[in-house]
């Protein structure tokens, strides 16, 4: 597209612990898009505590701030957000649409682009102008490489990829003051006939952090070998208020279920530390921790392809090193 006219529209999410990290990065994919475009940067927040995550926003430069917060967008998460949402970028026509990576991110990405009949660039990693066109690269192949992508029709919409963009920092809510700019609630219709309902969310992982969201994550790998070895992990896990990761070889065995898996056919993951235990580290493995700020490595053989990434690697049998490890932590 070569006209630009229209607002950078970031859609994300809010929760009652607060925005979790992948709505920050949209954000901050949104100021990049802003500023090369040179448009405003409106936002539209979905979930619990929408109207306060709205409130810091646009104290920290958004212009313009959606709120939906009905009980009716927690229910039918994927079908009524998509139609306030499609309402809303037929009305302000925005020139780009952002949404993150998260599985909501990605589900409403997908409705959108059919919804609105654009094309979709998932995994987005950096967005620039060229030649008065919005320009994005893409991780492709589970990251091998990167796909650059223009769009051919308005609005230009994307999914950032996880732990690519500095997650903006929004300020606390008795430091944002009165906002700047405008706070709009969506207009969130009934649900159409039919669709599924969300009727209950239970968390499945304990008091654990989300890997999603966890500054240290401690990962099995098969190396490990049995269920049977996955508390000494967990037990490393809990020392640190870790969360705990594994390979997709570990998730086919059935020793863990799948939203632990990390990877191409996984989640990624942007921790400070990411421990990864009896992982060889294949490709497909990496292109899931490519964010992790520092990796240390555990693995009996010294030509396992994960000390190629490791910041710091250690030669020996994980099963007699971690609960070790875990004892010195633990001792007073
Ligand atoms: C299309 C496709 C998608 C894929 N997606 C993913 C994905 O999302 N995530 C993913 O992880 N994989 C994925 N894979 C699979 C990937 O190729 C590997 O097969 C997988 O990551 C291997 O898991 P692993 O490292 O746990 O096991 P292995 O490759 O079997 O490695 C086990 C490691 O443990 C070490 N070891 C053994 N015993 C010990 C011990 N006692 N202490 C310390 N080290 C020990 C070994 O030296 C070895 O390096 C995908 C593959 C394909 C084809």
């Amino acid at each position: 597209v070569s006209e630009m006219p229209g607002p950078v529209l970031v859609v994300a999410q809010s929760s009652a612990s607060g925005p979790p990290r992948a709505t920050l990065e949209a954000l901050s994919a949104g100021r990049a898009a802003q500023a090369a475009l040179g448009v405003p940067l409106h936002c539209a927040l979905l979930g619990i505590g929408a109207r306060n995550l709205a409130v810091t926003a646009l104290a920290s430069g958004c212009e313009q701030a959606y709120v939906g917060e009905s009980a009716d967008l927690d229910a039918h998460w994927g079908s009524v957000a998509t139609s306030a949402l499609v309402e809303l970028v037929s009305r302000t026509r925005p020139a780009v649409v952002i949404l993150s990576d998260s599985e909501q991110g990605q589900e409403m990405a997908a409705r959108l682009s059919v919804r609105l009949d654009v094309g979709c660039a998932p995994h987005c990693v950096q967005v620039r102008l060229e030649e008065g066109r919005l320009v994005a690269d893409r991780r492709i192949h589970g990251g091998r490489f990167v796909e650059t992508v223009v769009w051919e029709r308005m609005p230009c919409l994307l999914t950032v990829a996880a732990g690519v963009f500095a997650p903006v920092v929004l300020p606390a809510m008795d430091m944002a003051g009165a906002p700047s700019g405008a706070i709009v609630d969506l207009s969130v219709e009934e649900l159409a006939a039919g669709e599924a309902r969300r009727v209950a969310v239970t968390p499945r992982l304990g008091a654990r952090p989300d890997i999603a969201e966890a500054q240290v994550i401690v990962s099995v790998g098969r190396g490990i070998g049995g269920p049977e070895k996955i508390p000494l992990f967990e037990g490393l896990a809990d020392t640190l208020g870790a969360g705990l990761a594994a390979s997709r070889a570990v998730v086919d065995a059935g020793w863990l279920d799948h939203s632990h898996q990390v990877g191409q056919t996984g989640r990624s993951v942007a921790p400070q530390v990411y421990i990864a235990c009896a992982i060889s580290g294949a490709v497909q493995h990496l292109v899931g921790i490519a964010a992790a700020r520092h990796i240390l490595a555990i693995n009996t053989d010294p030509e396992a392809p994960i000390f190629q990434v490791a910041d710091v690697g250690i030669v020996g049998d994980a099963l007699d090193i971690v609960p070790k490890i875990t004892a010195a932590l633990e001792r007073p």
